[in-house]
């Protein structure tokens, strides 16, 4: 089902899902158990990441396949312009469709090494929307938002502006950007408003696990992590390892994704990567597990 559709026709908030599709064989079993550990969650949809972080595209169309024919999961993959040749992007699309599957989420995507630009036809994420809205218009095309704005763009403001843009575009929803500041998320919705438009955008919260962990993502995302909580996570690793910022972690998620609720979000997607048992531990303690 269409995810804007579904998010229509709910009385209650969502969590639903961002996955990694297993790039070597080695990594599937581990995979599938965690799935299956996030599925007790009843997630509204699972996302599947497409060469998130340069890396090629391995893995994003049968793992979609695997979660929405055996697992029954609404899903969608996210199909870029740098992994996409337009020449190409319709018969992506009808492989997609061909699983049931009706959302998919367009970005331009992180640039392998050396590339620094995406090909011409299919250059910015609006582009993409465009093209896939003609070829299989049955499609919900999501689009990425950021709170805190794209590294690229010169402002928050100009970069509101590039969302519109997509979402104008034809885009029926967005998906952001992790970030920790809930006034930024709100902020953004507000500005969309004033500007007519009031499509969905799902904020995107990620529990922390390990100190590592923040530390690769925040460089990979570009993405800023306040100081404080920053110190917060130092001091807790400090007293006790890993497991105490774990829990952390958990705490933060947990009052991120309850305080995006009681202010008006409609749900929240959370990125597991791939380890079931935190995002598990959030959704508990915000009082959403079904
Ligand atoms: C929820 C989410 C999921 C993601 N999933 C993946 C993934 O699976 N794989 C992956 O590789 N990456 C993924 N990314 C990362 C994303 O690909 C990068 O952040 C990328 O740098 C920008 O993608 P975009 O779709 O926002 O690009 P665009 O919307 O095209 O914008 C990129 C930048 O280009 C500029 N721009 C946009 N439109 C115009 C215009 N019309 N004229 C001039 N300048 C313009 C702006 O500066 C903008 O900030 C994801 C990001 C998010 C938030």
């Amino acid at each position: 089902m269409r995810i804007p559709d579904l998010i229509d026709s709910l009385d209650r908030p969502f969590v639903s899902i961002e996955l990694l599709p297993p790039r070597r064989d080695a990594e599937q079993s581990g995979f599938w158990q965690t799935v299956e550990r996030l599925q007790t969650m009843k997630p509204l949809f699972t996302a599947v990441t497409c060469g998130a972080g340069g890396k090629g595209s391995v893995g994003t169309l049968a793992t979609s396949r695997n979660l929405a024919e055996k697992h029954g999961f609404t899903v969608m993959p996210h199909v870029t312009c740098v992994h996409t040749k337009e020449s190409d992007l319709k018969s992506q699309l009808d492989a997609i469709q061909s699983c049931g599957i009706r959302n998919v989420l367009a970005v331009r995507g992180d640039f392998p090494a050396g590339m620094e630009s995406a090909p011409k036809g299919l250059r910015y994420a609006s582009d993409l929307v465009k093209r896939i809205n003609e070829l299989a218009p049955t499609m919900a095309v999501g689009v990425a938002a950021y709170p805190d704005g794209h590294p690229e763009s010169r402002s928050i403001l100009e970069d509101i502006g590039f969302l519109k843009h997509k979402l104008d575009a034809g885009a029926a929803f967005g998906v952001t950007q992790l970030f920790f500041d809930n006034r930024r998320y709100f902020d953004m919705v507000d500005r969309l408003a004033a500007m007519g438009c009031d499509k969905p955008i799902i904020p995107s919260v990620l529990p922390i696990r390990t100190l590592g962990q923040i530390k690769r993502v925040m460089e990979l995302c570009d993405a800023p992590i306040p100081g404080t909580i920053l110190s917060e996570i130092e001091k807790a690793h400090e007293k006790g390892g890993d497991e105490a910022v774990g829990e952390y972690g958990t705490r933060l998620a947990a009052t991120q994704l309850s305080d995006l609720l009681a202010g008006g979000a409609p749900g929240v997607h959370l990125y597991p990567f791939n380890q079931a048992e935190l995002c598990l531990k959030v959704v508990q303690r915000a009082g959403l597990l079904p």
